[in-house]
């Protein structure tokens, strides 16, 4: 993206560093729960709290899902890795540091492919993934005068993963972030949840002047927990890095926050003011290492990833690329459609959810989540319709009523008596009654003006209220108007 200052031309560089919280149900290095929303200082272990004496264990699950994300992003497993000890003090932390890997990080050199807004394809390369502890959180809004303390996070696993300097857009970055988050779930190493803080997003932001090779100084903005926020944030930091330079004053390297209720960054800490962490290596831990054949297991038993399960669709059920694509977006919708496209013909299917589905979701605003409809009547409205019991214009009418009550279409279709008429004596009842009526247009018809044949069906449709079988309406019409 480029950035129209008074004097220049600015290009936009950003880098990521996203936390991603592992679904693992105990911590890093104790066996406390995880579980979100509990009371506070409920899960806290002594090893939590950081009693003296008190020695960590390594949480094998954890290692096993960082390199299972690692593999996901194309990424080079270490076998050997080491915990360090990031040295600062801060209420929320009790033991005073946090444990990270610094100098051998589990996971180096990924990258993941995302196609930019106009179609272009573009490859962002992963610096590294490594392993890490969750802070707890000071709570500063029950008291005037205290502060209080939850430790339920600390120790809680995370992965953090870093990016190269890649991105030129604030749209690349929402790219990225959907789809490292879509991955993430489908190989079930984290839920993704930015509300709940399991996936966020710190931004580093600089602006060059087109081009030049150097980067300018960056600056990082913490913490940023919605797709929205993201964008605004980038977007105001970097026009506010362009007026400064342009005004010949320097960029200060600061971390920055985002107050979201005036869209504004706000510096929160400077370089120079930064800790120093003294990082050294954790003597309670022992080194990791990973023998292939752990890797390999990891690797022989990872799910499908969400390309290889778009290129399926499209090679076995001929799925064009634009629905394969809706369909695997995101794990939960994938779901779905298989549940379902193994009872009907994949192809209906997907195209019943892309069109139908999300047609309505996104006019009403709800969420795919959220919705109350169920794979199950989902399924049976499709055959409904494959078994020639309603058309799939009354289909339509049913799904309408299904986001009204999730009742299930077969109640719904025999409420309103909309099932589909397939009887040859009531359909030549409607085509006498249409024949009838118009002796003039079947004159016409005799004599040559085949158009008409259409006219007909469409009346037969209007008086039996679209229920009538639109394939043996043709038959028996051209029956009928044969023997005239
Ligand atoms: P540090 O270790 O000091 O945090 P890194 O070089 O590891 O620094 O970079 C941290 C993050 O900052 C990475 O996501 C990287 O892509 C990003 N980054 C580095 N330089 C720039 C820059 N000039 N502009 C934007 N982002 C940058
Ligand atoms: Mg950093």
């Amino acid at each position: 993206m480029i950035i129209q200052g008074k004097t220049n031309k600015w290009e936009l560089v950003i880098g990521l560093e996203i936390h991603a919280q592992l679904n693992s149900k105990s911590k890093l290095f104790s066996h406390s729960s995880t579980k979100f929303g509990e009371d506070n200082n409920e899960q806290v272990s002594y090893i939590d709290a950081a009693m003296p004496g008190m020695l960590p264990i390594t949480n094998k699950k954890c290692i096993e899902l960082a390199i299972k994300a690692g593999l996901a992003v194309n990424a080079k497993i270490n076998t050997f890795s080491v915990f360090d000890r990031k040295n600062y003090f801060y209420p929320d932390s009790p033991q005073g540091y946090q444990i990270s890997q610094l100098f051998y990080p589990i996971v180096s050199d990924g990258n993941m492919q995302i196609t930019k807004d106009n179609g272009e394809k573009k490859t962002i390369t992963i610096n590294r993934i490594h392993i890490e502890q969750d802070a707890g959180k000071s709570i500063h809004d029950q008291s005037p005068i205290e502060t209080f303390i939850d430790f339920n996070r600390v120790g809680v696993p995370l992965i953090e993963i870093v990016t190269d300097p890649n991105f030129n857009e604030p749209s690349e970055v929402e790219q990225f972030m959907k789809k490292l988050r879509n991955i993430l779930r489908y190989i079930d190493v984290c839920d993704g949840d930015l509300e709940k803080g399991s996936m966020r997003c710190d931004a580093n932001v600089s602006v060059r002047k087109k081009g030049d090779n150097k980067f300018g100084t960056r600056v990082e903005i913490k913490n940023l927990n919605s797709f929205k926020y993201i964008n605004k944030a980038i977007l105001y930091e970097a026009n506010r890095q362009v007026e400064l330079l342009e005004e010949q004053q320097d960029i200060v390297q600061e971390t920055r926050l985002f107050d979201v209720n005036l869209g504004q960054t706000k510096s929160m800490r400077k370089k120079e003011e930064a800790n120093d962490y003294r990082y050294f290596p954790d003597p309670d831990l022992l080194t990791l290492k990973i023998s292939a054949d752990f890797i390999n297991n990891i690797k022989n038993n990872l799910p499908e990833l969400p390309e290889d399960k778009k290129r399926r669709y499209i090679n076995n059920f001929h799925l064009t690329t634009y629905d394969a694509e809706v369909l695997t977006a995101d794990k939960a919708v994938a779901e779905f459609f298989e549940i379902i496209a193994k009872k009907v013909d994949p192809k209906l299917a997907a195209n019943w959810i892309c069109a139908e589905l999300f047609g309505r979701l996104n006019k009403k605003g709800i969420e795919f989540y959220k919705m109350p409809i169920t794979s199950e009547n989902f399924c049976t409205l499709l055959q409904l319709i494959t078994d020639n019991k309603i058309s799939g214009k009354i289909a339509k009418d049913v799904l309408d009523i299904m986001f009204e009550n999730n009742n299930s279409p077969e109640e719904i279709v025999k409420k309103h008596n909309l099932m589909q008429i397939s009887g040859t004596d009531e359909i030549e009842k409607y085509i006498d009654e249409v024949l009838n009526s118009n002796p003039e247009k079947v004159k016409e018809f005799k004599s040559g003006k085949e158009k008409l044949f259409g006219f007909f069906v469409g009346q037969v449709m209007k008086i039996s209220k679209g229920k009538a079988n639109p394939q043996n309406v043709n038959e028996i019409l051209t029956k009928k108007l044969h023997s005239i």
